[in-house]
């Protein structure tokens, strides 16, 4: 078994979408990054790649490289699992909490879970996904950023 922790922070203004897990959020302010800026998909890329230390996502895909500007985070996402599997590991499970105090994000959970597990093709009883405010207090509190941790537990694949 092996574990594996990430984290992510982007910033939030007016006039960028807000993309979580693939999913575009309606809200009047979004994420600002180099990629699609999906906070989330970016914590479980580096919980992944943590996870049989692989480095991290600005390593495999740098946000100097103007190939990557704009980039879809899932296929980002999907490359680095792809690495991660190759290396001889199946996902056990992922549990993530996205830290927003707007806007509010139980409504679309469920899909955003359906869209990771496909793209990493597990269950979506494998993903969970959490969502929380941060009491008005602090970059996320201030609805300044929104922040994502996540976690996953690996195995080894089974040989054959
Ligand atoms: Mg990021």
């Amino acid at each position: 078994m092996r574990i594996g922790q990430g984290y992510d922070l982007h910033r939030l203004e007016a006039g960028y979408p807000l993309i979580l897990g693939g999913i575009t959020v309606p809200h009047d302010k979004g994420m600002v990054g180099h990629s699609d800026a999906d906070v989330l998909s970016h914590a479980i890329t580096d919980a992944l790649l943590g996870a049989v230390a692989l480095g991290n996502i600005g390593l495999l895909f740098p946000d100097t490289d103007p190939a990557y500007k704009g980039a879809d985070s899932l296929v980002l996402l999907k490359e680095a699992w792809r690495r991660v599997q190759s290396t001889g590991y199946t996902i056990v499970n992922i549990d993530s909490t996205i830290v927003a105090q707007q806007p509010k994000l139980n409504p679309y959970i469920d899909t955003i879970r359906l869209r990771l597990a496909e793209t990493l093709e597990i269950a979506v009883e494998q993903i969970s996904v959490k969502a929380k405010t941060n009491e008005k207090v602090g970059p996320e509190g201030r609805e300044e950023a929104i922040s994502v941790q996540a976690v996953v537990l690996l195995q080894e694949s089974l040989p054959g």
